[in-house]
């Protein structure tokens, strides 16, 4: 079955403007609408062709292809796959990865970017460091020009040649189908030269593995994942290009006594439960010393103290977290028979004042009495 000219479908003009187009498509696309015309099969026949006739006239690109070509160059309307779609649905995609591939791959200019890799060097630190920031000294391998060929990659007294595949420009063309690609030139791998004698000590590379020493001033507050860039540190770039960057991530090792939280430490402090009971003092370390708790009476376990100023001061503001304590009442062990007397008599004396000394008990049973009641148990 012939197509139907896309103009003469919308009923307009070939030099017709784009906004005639579209007044065109509208008045059609409402005069065929499937909802206006329920079970009318050459409705929907018109409803379709003018929707793709509207998909292509509309798109300046398909409608050149189609003034040019007609219905062979936008074959498959609506399934549109465009004028790449000559070299088969296949083929479509692999050409323009490599065209793509190429454009996108780190090139600038049509030549390869010969920058360094980034380096990443993982840096362990105790908690104290990290909070109150340090110099430190890190090896770190790294390549650098070879001194024999002056990072030529040529043995001393000869010099790259110009490549003779691309004549130096580190691209060749190549047919594929309809289209003509630039792709890297696989002799020189894109840098235009080619080593004829390479360097025995670098054997043509033109770099050398060799470690380097580097001072890294870690600033106070840092955290793990946090990390310090050195510009420039990184690997050197191949044939002249420039270095790539050197990252420290910091890795902050666990503490004994704090955890830390953001810019907050949290620490757990066991107290006798007399203390709790009676309330009194505590001291509690800090990073930077002890200081003294006050221990309120009736303190219930598991009770969070702050005191303020105390964390972490911040790396990216000027503030200073806070010391978490959590107080923890330990229940004493191994008592003699005296002091079980003493605790036994205590205990009477206590249950005596029933809800009075025990709130959360004497609730927590209320509880449990009505639940009982209520499951009629
Ligand atoms: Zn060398
Ligand atoms: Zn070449």
């Amino acid at each position: 079955m012939s197509k139907r000219d896309y103009y003469q479908v919308l009923g307009v003009q070939r030099n017709a403007s784009e906004a005639d187009i579209k007044k065109a498509y509208r008045r059609l696309a409402m005069k065929y609408h499937p909802d206006r015309n329920p079970d009318d099969a050459e409705s929907e026949q018109r409803f379709k062709e003018i929707n793709e006739a509207h998909e292509v006239l509309s798109d300046a690109k398909k409608r050149s292809a189609y003034d040019q070509f007609g219905h062979a160059g936008v074959a498959g309307a609506g399934g549109f796959g465009g004028p790449g779609d000559f070299a088969g649905a296949g083929s479509f995609s692999d050409i323009f990865g490599d065209v793509f591939g190429d454009i996108f791959g780190g090139r600038a200019g049509g030549r390869r970017s010969n920058r360094g890799a980034d380096l990443r060097y993982d840096l362990a630190m105790s908690l104290e460091e990290a909070v109150s920031g340090k110099e430190v000294k890190i090896r770190i391998p790294t390549l650098v020009d070879c001194q024999f060929c002056g990072g030529s990659g040529a043995k001393p007294g000869t010099k790259p040649q110009t490549c003779p595949t691309c004549s130096g420009t580190g691209q060749v063309r190549m047919q594929q189908g309809f289209f003509s690609i630039q792709q890297t030139c696989p002799q020189c791998r894109g840098t235009g030269q080619i080593i004829v004698e390479p360097c025995g000590h670098c054997r043509g590379a033109g770099r050398v593995q060799e470690s380097k020493t580097l001072s890294v001033k870690v600033p106070a507050g840092v955290d793990t994942g946090d990390r310090i860039r050195l510009a420039g540190e990184g690997e050197r770039g191949e044939q002249g290009g420039p270095p790539g960057d050197l990252y420290v991530q910091v890795q902050v090792k666990e503490h004994a006594i704090f955890t830390r939280e953001g810019d907050d430490l949290f620490c757990e402090v066991p107290i006798g439960f007399v203390t709790a009971a009676l309330g009194g003092e505590l001291e509690v370390p800090t990073l930077n010393g002890k200081v003294m708790l006050k221990i309120p009476h009736g303190t219930q376990t598991g009770r969070l103290f702050r005191v303020r100023g105390k964390g972490v001061k911040s790396v990216r503001s000027q503030g200073t977290g806070d010391l978490l304590c959590r107080v923890v009442i330990e229940t004493p062990v191994n008592l003699t028979e005296r002091q079980k007397e003493l605790l036994e008599e205590f205990d009477r004396s206590v249950r005596e004042g029933g809800e009075r000394h025990s709130p959360n008990s004497s609730s927590w049973l209320d509880g449990v009495k009505s639940f009982f009641e209520k499951m009629g148990f």
